[in-house]
């Protein structure tokens, strides 16, 4: 009877200790989880003010240590989250925007992203040790940063027919795919009751050292600038850009209003080409509204600029430039 109680007794000192050491593991795992939680960026991010969406859109965005730090090494602003959730946001350039954004406090957060995006914070033609791409074939930019040397010429040039061309027969050429594409809109334009007609197609890196200091010589280079690409800069050189007017009108001054000029204006993304210096966006290409320069980039690039109302600097920026 002793020995049986005796017996008992130990078996409740074991449940006892069982159970209270299951409640110290328990609890000390708890503690060692909520230990080890509270060492991640995101109870770090939290703790600092940004909301679990908030939080997730950071850390999605920003991979590394060090990017993440600086969020934690500095207060919550709601101005990291504007740049954030700009569709054109790229995050290389984060602190670019943020320094460039105290210093021009009155463009808004689109601009800012926009303009160090697409170089603007930079005077045209500075040295920035830019150069076209040529390896992104017709997808290559070449602007008042991105140039193109002297050396360069498209190996695949083909003549303009004279059915579409001003000029002397065979004095124009350009490059097939951009040929192609145009026959296909001449085609179109036609279906439409337009006769489209180039002026200018594929001009060399002299024939445009020649323009453009011919302009310098008489008129200084300010002048020239304003009405001439410099050497390398010009979208000719590619043999991708085309000046285009109508047989009835090939007037710079008034081909704008013509109903070939609308018609292009609107259709030809659909064959891969872009007005590429719109009257809107002087600012953003450094060039003055040309209604009849129009440059090959490819249908679904074309698309895109078009639906989005975006330049090409600014398409290639976003999407081509790694
Ligand atoms: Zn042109």
């Amino acid at each position: 009877m002793k020995k049986k109680l005796k017996l008992k007794t130990w078996v409740w000192v074991l449940l006892v200790l069982i159970l209270f050491g299951s409640i110290g593991t328990y609890a000390g795992i708890k503690i060692y989880k909520n230990y080890q939680y509270e060492q991640t960026y995101e109870y770090k991010l939290q703790n600092i003010g940004y909301s679990k969406e908030e939080t997730e859109k950071i850390l999605n965005v920003f991979t590394t240590d060090e990017e993440r730090n600086f969020f934690l090494n500095n207060q919550k602003e709601q101005k990291y989250l504007d740049f954030l959730n700009e569709p054109y946001f790229l995050k290389e350039h984060f602190q670019e925007y943020l320094d460039y954004a105290i210093n021009n406090s009155k463009l808004t957060t689109k601009e800012v992203v926009r303009n160090i995006n697409i170089h603007l914070d930079h005077p045209f033609y500075d040295d920035l040790g830019l150069k076209t791409d040529v390896s992104k074939d017709y997808l290559m930019l070449v602007n008042k940063y991105y140039l193109l040397d002297g050396t360069y010429a498209p190996d695949d040039l083909v003549v303009i027919p004279q059915t579409y061309a001003w000029g002397e027969a065979g004095s124009r050429s350009c490059r097939k795919v951009a040929f192609d594409a145009f026959e296909e809109m001449w085609q179109g334009a036609k279906e439409a009751g337009y006769y489209l007609m180039i002026s200018s197609a594929y001009r060399t890196y002299q024939d445009q050292e020649t323009i453009y200091n011919n302009y310098k010589e008489n008129r200084g280079r300010k002048y020239a600038d304003s009405i001439a690409a410099r050497p390398g800069s010009s979208e000719h050189q590619t043999g991708l850009a085309l000046d285009i007017f109508s047989k009835a009108n090939s007037n710079q001054a008034t081909f704008k209003d013509t109903p070939e000029a609308n018609w292009l204006k609107d259709n030809a993304y659909k064959y891969g080409f872009i007005l590429r210096y719109p009257e809107d966006k002087v600012d953003l290409t450094g060039y003055n509204f040309e209604a009849w320069h129009y440059r090959y980039i490819g249908v679904e690039a074309a698309t895109y600029c078009y639906e989005h109302s975006l330049t090409f600097e600014e398409y290639y920026a976003y999407f081509l430039e790694k």
